[in-house]
């Protein structure tokens, strides 16, 4: 009997919920508020994948098996390039990115048309099946890959506070005018005033703005947090 489900790795109170929105089958549900973390119905769900590859997070995985069978095919998101090839041998990595045994690739799907995410499906054993969240394809020589025109930039750029929709380009900017102490910037940017307070994107901010910058994250000040840690409406403070 063949299985098909979904693995989501989605921990934190965020403001998110295309995966909920994109599933024709109600098999994800996040609901109100906005910030619930997703629960996931196997019984409804067809495998179509559409959730992994909309999920911003890229923290939704598709697991298909068979009983019997010593081996499984993972489904990830894959966002860098160049793209794997069908029959590829590809180091198999986990959670916290430690290689932890090998698969081959047996799908590439690039949905571009959806959100340029592409879909790679890679044939592991059992033994690592569920532990599977990226691949590695070891290049043999050192080429780099061919981009279109263009096509760097719109890679290199994105959201880095998806409430408040800052993007990396404008942290750039500010960093550029001078704007580095992290309290200012997140007055002039609003970056981590949004719903998550801050909670999604501190680390990547200032990881980024250190890179830009070259000055330590001690140096780069840290913004005050202020209770409540997650948005909750009045009633709740006043019964
Ligand atoms: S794989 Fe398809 S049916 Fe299953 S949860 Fe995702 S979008 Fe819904
Ligand atoms: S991060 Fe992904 S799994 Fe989590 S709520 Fe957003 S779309 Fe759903």
């Amino acid at each position: 009997m063949k299985r098909k489900y979904i693995l989501i790795d989605c921990f934190q109170d965020i403001p998110c919920n295309p995966c909920e929105e994109i599933c024709p089958h109600k098999a994800i549900e996040v609901g109100s508020p906005i910030t619930r973390t997703p629960r996931y119905y196997e019984e409804r769900c067809d495998g179509c994948a559409k959730c992994v590859a909309v999920c911003p997070g890229l923290c939704i995985y598709l697991v298909e098996e068979e009983e019997g069978s010593d081996k499984m095919t993972i489904t990830l998101p894959y966002e860098f390039l160049p793209l794997p090839r069908k029959g590829e041998l590809a180091s198999v990595l986990d959670y916290n990115g430690r290689e932890v045994g090998q698969g081959i690739v047996k799908r590439v799907k690039n949905t571009k048309s959806e959100n340029g995410t592409a879909l790679i499906s890679v044939e592991v054993s059992r033994a690592i099946g569920l532990a599977a969240r990226n691949i590695l394809i070891r290049k043999t020589d050192d080429s780099e890959p061919e981009l279109v025109e263009g096509e760097r930039e719109s890679f290199t750029d994105f959201q880095i506070c998806r409430c408040e929709e800052v993007l990396l380009s404008e942290l750039r900017t500010l960093a550029k005018m001078g704007i580095v102490f992290a309290p200012n910037l997140r007055r002039f940017s609003r970056v981590g005033l949004g719903l998550c307070q801050g909670k999604a994107c501190s680390e990547l901010m200032f990881s980024e703005l250190s890179n830009i910058t070259g000055m330590t994250v001690g140096e780069l000040g840290h913004p005050k947090a202020r209770p409540p840690v997650r948005p909750i409406k009045l009633r709740e403070l006043f019964g």
